[in-house]
């Protein structure tokens, strides 16, 4: 069941559920329009085959229906649900809504027995009949754009919301830079600022109202000081977002209209800027869901079937949660209580309490939307002896995120007092051009041209594969020491990595080496030891997505055809198995695993099953992803042919290259927030050093280190480590991968045969 507001993913939890119920010999059931259709039975209550799920990843709200049912919140209205839940044998929910639609699952459940107590007495339905139904098994998955419940970091819908806005202001950006005007963003966000607070930091917005967390001050004060700021260093827009349950220190609410008075006021000290309102409305809802909630509606709805299937009567009622990249299950009324505290919290003006109730990434967000927000204030600076001189570099690739990591590091940089500094166009960059000034690699941030980074693709400081030791190691070690840097920072993929390898292992030759060193993962190819998520892999995830569903509906237009689509990502079948699991590809094929002339035969006899039920019935066409390096002989070309060979004019089968097209235009708001938030992680790790650390970094193995997400934790690990136990160097990619598990996941909600396979 979907209930409450839609949001963009509940398909995915209906399809995921839906055949992973079936798969696991279960009979599935939607129950359509939400509670109402548990209370009103008959036709809302539908048994689902495998095939009616088709296609519902790449569609937007809930095709199952929502809707807010008075009946369920009285108990003859639930008494009348359990009949039917009765009536159809089913006697298990999962349900896919908000903090309401959970609270109420959860009375239904702890109602049950004394609910079938009832309607035996009643009459309605006979002890045979109840009997067998004694326990029903409750498990929720949040589905809401706001994101506005505690205990995991992400609801399904969120990301998609999020994207649609960050999208909309960079819109409003253009025209408000082109006219130096202000604009006034009004976002969803009764009592949670989530959407606000994300978009804010994705969009680099000058100022952002939050229900947690109003201005200490009076906020009239504190606006007109930091855009007033902005725009005295230069800066031709402002873009202010305000959260729908925004409010002041007392409580007050803050609508947009007093934001734009300020904002436009004419009078003397006034900072009269010609300022606009823009409500966003229901466009947040709108809209297909983006990667990152159809992985996260696809993986909890899974794991919510195997939840319902060992849970036991004792088994207290939970939800599936996200926590960093780890899918949990967590007691739901906990985080239903400590959901509705935050409300209570705002009301009562405790707003400490408030942001002490959102998790630990919200908080983090906080921090990275004032510092980068607040830069140049005085009071944040350390004293002049620790203050650093950093340089900052981009490696190998360029990838989504690439540059919000720059402009992140840069403002905490100044905010602290240090000197961030440009090596542009990579190692190789920084060895040619030294010295030919003023067009040398080094130069120092314009911190008013990085600020316009927030959302731009690419690399601005340029880019480069070559390592270190191809550049010449002494040149380098030389003018490391010649510019006198005390830290490096390094934003890229594997090269990058493997370019931090081999300063760390030329550090006993060259003491100018032993300055920390720290690397932020970046590549589409999500191939870096130390981290499951690289930045720019989200970008290519949505990018893939979006290219995979034209191709889809291109297909499903003439019908009966398979598109062979080759990923890149080289030795590592990452992005190809993540937007396999986010498009519903029939095959996944990644150098992981390889292709054997048995998976190939098994698939296109998988096909053939397929077309020949469908009986040209089906709209929707058929897709294989194959990374480029999965084989050497089978590429995307030959398999599209093989398939063609052996359908013997049943159905038709083409290749499709998307190439660079998955670097992405511009970057995800979920790679941008992430670069702002692990860059700023980046350089707090190497401030810990100080000025002149060289004696102390050299004994220290952490101060050449690569941070990372790794299952629910930010950590960083010392590239020692990595070296040694955590590299597999042949094929440039991490020894484990934490999301080969997945493969099973693409392979049985594609309804794929079983055949063995390579450990
Ligand atoms: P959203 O976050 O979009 O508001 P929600 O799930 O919180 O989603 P609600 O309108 O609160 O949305 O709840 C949806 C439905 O769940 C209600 O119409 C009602 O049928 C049921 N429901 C909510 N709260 C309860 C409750 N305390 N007891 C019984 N049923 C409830």
């Amino acid at each position: 069941m979907t209930s409450g507001g839609d949001s963009p993913g509940m398909n995915g939890v209906v399809r995921a559920v839906v055949r992973m119920a079936i798969h696991m010999g279960c009979d599935a059931f939607a129950v359509y329009e939400g509670y109402e259709g548990l209370v009103r039975g008959g036709d809302l209550i539908k048994k689902m085959d495998w095939d009616d799920v088709r296609g519902w990843l790449s569609e937007g709200g809930t095709l199952i229906g929502t809707a807010r049912c008075m009946a369920f919140y009285e108990r003859p209205g639930r008494l009348t649900a359990a009949k039917n839940m009765v009536l159809n044998g089913i006697d298990a929910l999962i349900i896919c809504g908000g903090d309401g639609s959970l609270t109420g699952a959860d009375k239904f459940r702890s109602e049950w027995p004394s609910l079938l107590d009832e309607l035996v007495a009643k009459g309605e339905l006979s002890k045979d009949q109840t009997t067998p139904y004694k326990h029903l098994n409750i498990v929720g998955i949040v589905g809401s754009i706001d994101n506005d419940l505690s205990g995991t970091d992400a609801t399904v819908g969120c990301y998609s919301a999020l994207s649609r806005i960050c999208e909309m202001v960079d819109y409003i950006e253009a025209t408000a830079s082109s006219h130096s005007r202000a604009f006034v963003i009004e976002v969803m966000g009764r009592h949670c600022g989530w959407l606000a607070l994300l978009a804010g930091v994705a969009t680099g917005a000058d100022f952002v109202f939050i229900p947690e967390r109003p201005q200490e001050h009076d906020w009239r004060t504190d606006m007109s000081l930091v855009v007033n700021r902005h725009r005295k260093l230069g800066k031709r827009k402002t873009i202010v977002i305000v959260a729908e349950g925004a409010r002041d220190k007392d409580g007050n609410k803050i609508s947009p209209e007093e934001i734009k008075d300020l904002l436009s006021d004419k009078t003397e000290g006034g900072l009269g800027l010609d300022t606009r309102i823009t409500t966003l409305g229901h466009v947040q809802r709108g809209g297909t869901a983006v990667a990152y909630d159809r992985l996260l509606s696809t993986l909890q709805g899974v794991e919510a079937v195997k939840a319902v299937l060992e849970a036991t009567p004792e088994t207290e009622t939970c939800f599936i949660a996200i926590n960093e990249n780890k899918i949990v299950r967590k007691p739901l009324m906990k985080a239903v209580q400590e959901t509705q505290e935050v409300a209570k919290a705002v009301d009562s003006k405790d707003f400490e309490k408030a942001m002490s109730l959102r998790d630990a990434e919200f908080a983090d967000q906080y921090k990275s939307y004032i510092t980068t927000t607040n830069v140049m204030i005085e009071d944040h600076k350390l004293p002049e002896e620790n203050r650093m001189k950093i340089g900052f570099i981009n490696v190998g690739a360029p990838a989504g995120g690439m540059n919000a990591a720059v402009r992140a590091a840069v403002a905490y940089c100044l905010s602290r007092g240090h000197e961030p500094l440009a090596i542009h166009n990579g190692f190789a960059g920084f060895a040619r051009h030294h010295g030919d000034k003023p067009f040398g690699a080094v130069r120092p941030f314009d911190w008013l041209e990085v600020d316009g980074w927030a959302s731009k693709g690419g690399s601005e400081i340029g880019t480069n594969r070559e390592l270190p030791e191809e550049s010449g190691m002494e040149l380098i070690a030389n003018l490391i020491e010649q510019y006198r840097f005390d830290a490096l920072f390094i934003v890229g993929g594997f090269e990058a990595f493997h370019s931090v390898s081999q300063l760390r292992k030329a550090r006993d030759q060259y003491p100018s080496l032993c300055i920390p060193i720290c690397l932020l993962p970046a590549t589409i190819s999500n191939n870096v030891p130390g981290t499951e998520y690289s930045l720019g892999s989200d970008t290519c995830l949505n990018e893939l997505v979006s290219y995979c569903d034209k191709i889809k509906q291109s297909a499903s237009a003439t019908r009966r055809r398979v598109f062979v689509i080759e990923t890149q990502g080289g030795r590592c079948g990452y992005v190809a198995t993540l937007s396999g699991l986010s498009v519903g590809a029939s095959a996944v094929y990644i150098p992981e695993e390889g292709i054997s002339l048995e998976m190939l035969n098994a698939d296109v006899n998988h096909l053939k099953d397929v077309f020949q039920k469908d009986r040209g019935q089906s709209r929707a066409g058929r897709l294989i992803l194959v990374n480029e390096k999965a084989s050497k002989v089978y590429d995307a070309k030959l398999i599209a042919s093989i398939i063609r060979e052996e359908a013997h004019d049943r159905f038709e089968s083409r290749e499709s290259i998307p190439g660079h097209v998955q670097q992405g235009g511009v970057p995800s708001p979920m790679d941008r927030c992430r670069a702002v938030r692990l860059a700023i992680k980046c350089i707090q790790h190497l401030e810990q050093y100080g000025r002149n650390a060289h004696n102390r970094v050299k004994k220290d193995p952490d101060s050449t280190s690569v941070i990372g997400i790794q299952s629910s934790d930010v950590v960083f690990t010392s590239m020692e480590l990595l070296e040694e136990k955590g590299t597999d160097w042949a094929n440039r990619r991490p020894k484990a991968a934490h999301w080969l598990e997945m493969r099973g996941v693409v392979d049985i909600l594609g309804g794929r045969p079983d055949y063995p396979r390579p450990e």
